[in-house]
């Protein structure tokens, strides 16, 4: 049996890990990287492709089904092959639940369902006219926060939209979303739920370093004045959450697989990742989730503090931990349960 995922994201980490655990690896490379994936030797075949949205072409998902592969999703398979071709036209077993994708994408489903799960979240606006504080106005389908920006009003937000129309980073008609901004400090918890143990396992957390809202800080405070932050996320930061916070990161995320098992059967299968700020009481907000392997988990190819309290001396990387799961359901017979 093969592994196979597109070549970017969290390619390396996934397949290394599918190597650890004794599985052929095959990556979906754009030509234009062909050259950086054959530099691991844990990679045993390359697929070329000119564009990763090729993947849906029929004779590559039928090579990828001749090998036995299981494709694990990650955010570039969202962002460039799109959850439509996802649900309807890629015929080749993917780990996890890939209806989950959709939910991420839909802010408007992305909402209902951590509602549903009881997470506290931001709250959003329908219009400028209701805000009622600092908030973030996010484009939908925005890639790494770029065009984001903030405003504490209809006024600042009109004169603000004006000005990104006229870069033209904003288009005149563009739907946006209004969401309360919270201060406090930004963390990304990575889960990963085993259906095959019906446990919910906390595998590491981390922070991201965006350009440029982590760069302003460095301008003195008279300076900043107009500078507005763009999120474009150039790498992650590890973090190790109190102590004392980590039965609320359990709650939640528990919480969440029971949300996802009643709207989305049969729910969160593998990794997900619930991403907020702790604000001034130390609670988490989430503004996100991902519903499947995020980048952050790049940070710990080699486990991180929370694997190796789960896992004792093995290094489980978030990788490593779905092809366990992959070769577990394989052995007993239960694939169905992991891929769809
Ligand atoms: P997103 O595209 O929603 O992941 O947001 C990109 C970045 O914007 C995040 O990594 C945070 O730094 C920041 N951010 C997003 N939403 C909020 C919020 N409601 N309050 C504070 N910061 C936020």
């Amino acid at each position: 049996m093969w592994i196979t995922t597109l070549g970017s994201h969290c390619a390396l980490q996934v397949l290394k890990g599918a190597k650890d655990e004794g599985f052929m690896t095959a990556v979906v490379t754009e030509r234009r990287r062909e050259g950086l994936y054959r530099r691991f030797g844990f990679i045993d075949d390359f697929v070329v492709v000119d564009r990763f949205g090729d993947v849906a072409k029929p004779d590559l998902q039928a090579a990828l089904r001749e090998r036995g592969a299981v494709m694990v999703p990650h955010g570039t398979l969202v962002s460039e092959v799109g959850v439509d071709t996802v649900e309807g036209g890629l015929d080749v077993p993917i780990f996890g639940n890939r209806r989950m994708l959709r939910w991420e994408s839909d802010r408007n489903l992305k909402e209902k369902l951590m509602k549903e799960a009881g997470i506290r979240l931001p709250r959003s606006f329908a219009t400028p006219e209701e805000m009622d504080g600092l908030c973030i106005v996010k484009l939908h389908g925005a890639r790494g926060g770029l065009g984001y920006f903030l405003a504490d009003g209809p006024g600042p937000y009109r004169r603000k939209r004006e000005e990104l129309e006229a870069k033209g980073l904003l288009g005149r008609d563009a739907q946006v979303f209004i969401q309360e901004y919270v201060v406090g400090v930004p963390a990304y918890l990575h889960y990963f739920y085993s259906p095959l143990h019906r446990r919910l396992e906390f595998l590491g957390a981390e922070k991201r370093y965006e350009t440029t809202v982590d760069g302003i800080g460095r301008v003195p405070s008279s300076l900043q004045g107009e500078l507005s932050p763009s999120y474009v996320v150039v790498g992650n930061i590890p973090l190790v959450l109190r102590e004392s916070l980590l039965e609320d990161v359990y709650r939640m995320g528990e919480d969440f697989v029971r949300a996802s098992q009643r709207l989305v059967p049969p729910g969160s299968i593998g990794p997900f990742c619930l991403e907020g700020v702790y604000d001034a009481e130390a609670r988490f907000v989430a503004f996100e989730f991902s519903a499947r392997i995020v980048a952050g988990t790049n940070l710990y190819v080699n486990g991180s503090p929370y694997s190796a309290l789960t896992y004792g001396g093995e290094q489980v990387s978030m990788g490593r931990r779905i092809a366990m799961e992959v070769k577990e359901a394989q052995a007993s017979g239960s694939l169905d349960s992991v891929l769809t």
